[in-house]
């Protein structure tokens, strides 16, 4: 059966008619592309619009563009390349109204979650504004009375590759310092969510006066993310997503020796001491566990809680997901959308089910309709359980219970990532000694895992990614290189 169309209030609005991206990639301005995609609203499974599907040529086209774009870009006076990102800044809030609307429907979120995004994207576009006046270097004492500099130079061309959930974040966090530091960019978005992973932000960018060719926007599969890592004109890879698919960028970037930040998966540990007040540990778990339908890399994975307090946390837990209300984003006030797809939903049912099949209790939730996964809590999760093994990306709260701080950190420790810890414990000092004992990239105390801000270095550890960062002082050491320069005033003779 042909999927119905969907109907965009945000037509009406010339910002975002679909008839500027309709069946087009963003290569060198909007071009038709050989193979139109269409886009799926996963609340409701009608079309919401189509782009262009990019293919490996396009990627190539696309970076050799980039690459000749760059050093003009990067010459372009500072107070030019500037006021190019804070324009952009307040193009997002003027048109917020109608981007929120394609955030809520194409990544099936509620209209808070956008407004995150959003809020999220002005800040980030403002840093980066700020970013072009930082200093970019440092005076060295050299011998001979020549001048040795220190200065932080673009790579070239960065190669961005996004997911579905926060697609606007985690796009906009990384276009935006790479172009800030003088680099252009190829982006390339995650198909499920072109628009506001990708052409949200080349609108934006193209209202903003951002130069011909310095952004290029390439909705596209994992073959086009892969001609990206290959291609000898970009010099960086930036990629957020599965662990699965980092490995193989990270593979393939070696091969051309491109330099590359992994984001990746996360099981998040959410640690609950025995003096800690249960109505708010069990708020915190609850959103850790539940925002975004829990597809967020940050999400709660596991809430380790004491034993003596683990009954009465789990009842708090299980009342409030039992009464969150789960239904379509766009036309009812509720607390969870849908899942991205059914593939999504039948891997996080089938999750649920093995781990419950492994002895796990469900406390509320396991079922679905459509796209929509109710809240679920399982108790007596242990090692093993596949809920405790595995990155869920669904609204599963899996909890274990402990007897000891000792075997709280046994648990924690015992995954391959490590994105985000919170602690929670009447005791800072308490929580803050607990938490050095466990390897992590986030850390909040008296908090559930779920938070970001744009100048913060955002990033994990093991499996969750390779030590790159994104935000504030991070931008500075990925998005660009040390470049040594010494001055004399003359040249030197020399024995030979
Ligand atoms: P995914 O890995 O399937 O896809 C992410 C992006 O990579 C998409 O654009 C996709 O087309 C592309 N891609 C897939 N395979 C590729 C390959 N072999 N080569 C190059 N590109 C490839 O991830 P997803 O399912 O869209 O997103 C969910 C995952 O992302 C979760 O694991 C989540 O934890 C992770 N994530 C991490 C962060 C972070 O900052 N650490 C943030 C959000 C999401």
């Amino acid at each position: 059966m042909q999927p119905k169309e969907a109907s965009m209030g945000s037509n009406d609005i010339p910002f975002l008619n679909t008839g500027i991206w309709n069946g087009k990639l963003f290569l060198s301005g909007w071009n038709t592309a050989g193979k139109a995609h269409e886009i799926l609203e996963p609340a409701t499974g009608s079309v919401l619009t189509r782009v262009g599907m990019a293919t490996p040529e396009d990627a190539a086209e696309a970076a050799k563009r980039a690459r000749a774009a760059q050093a003009a870009w990067a010459a372009l006076p500072y107070e030019q390349r500037a006021a190019i990102f804070r324009k952009a800044a307040v193009i997002i809030e003027r048109e917020s109204d109608g981007m929120t609307q394609w955030i809520v429907r194409e990544t099936g979120c509620i209209p808070p979650k956008a407004g995150v995004e959003l809020h999220m994207a002005v800040g980030i576009l403002n840093e980066a504004a700020a970013m072009v006046t930082q200093p970019s270097g440092l005076v060295l004492p050299s011998d001979g009375g020549r001048i040795s500099l220190a200065r932080r130079v673009p790579h070239g061309v960065v190669g961005v590759i996004s997911p579905f959930n926060f697609p606007l974040i985690l796009s906009i966090r990384a276009v935006a310092p790479a172009l800030a530091a003088g680099n252009t960019v190829v982006l390339k978005p995650d198909p499920h969510t072109p628009i506001t992973g990708g052409y949200l932000i080349a609108r934006v960018f193209e209202e903003a006066g951002l130069p011909k060719d310095c952004l290029q926007v390439l909705p596209g599969g994992a073959d086009v993310g892969q001609a990206m890592c290959a291609d000898p004109n970009i010099a960086m890879i930036s990629f957020t997503g599965s662990t699965g698919a980092g490995r193989s960028v990270g593979e393939q970037a070696g091969r051309t020796l491109k330099k590359v930040t992994l984001e990746l998966g996360g099981k998040n540990r959410l640690v609950i001491l025995d003096d800690a007040d249960v109505d708010l540990a069990a708020s915190c778990a609850a959103w850790g566990c539940y925002l975004h339908q829990g597809q967020i890399c940050m999400t709660t994975g596991v809430i380790l809680v004491h034993e003596k307090i683990a009954a009465k946390v789990t009842e708090l837990l299980a009342g409030k997901a039992s009464h969150l209300p789960v239904g379509d984003p766009a036309t009812q006030q509720v607390a969870l959308g849908p899942l991205i797809n059914e593939r999504q939903r039948d891997r996080v049912h089938g999750i649920v089910q093995d781990s419950i099949k492994q002895g796990a209790k469900l406390a509320a939730g396991g079922t679905y309709e459509g796209n929509f996964y109710k809240p679920t809590v399982l108790t007596g999760v242990k090692p093993g359980m596949r809920c405790f093994e595995e990155e869920v990306f669904g609204p599963v709260a899996s909890v274990v219970s402990f007897s000891s701080e000792d075997e709280a950190v046994e648990l924690a420790n015992r995954t391959e990532y490590g994105l985000s810890l919170g602690v929670i414990s009447a005791s800072t000092s308490r929580a803050l000694a607990l938490a050095a004992r466990i390897p992590t990239g986030l850390l909040h105390i008296n908090d559930q895992t779920v938070a970001d801000e744009p100048h913060i270095p955002f990033g994990g550890r093991g499996s969750s990614g390779n030590g790159g960062r994104h935000g504030g002082p991070a931008n500075w050491e990925e998005f660009t290189q040390w470049q040594w320069v010494t001055i004399k005033d003359s040249a030197p003779r020399y024995p030979f």
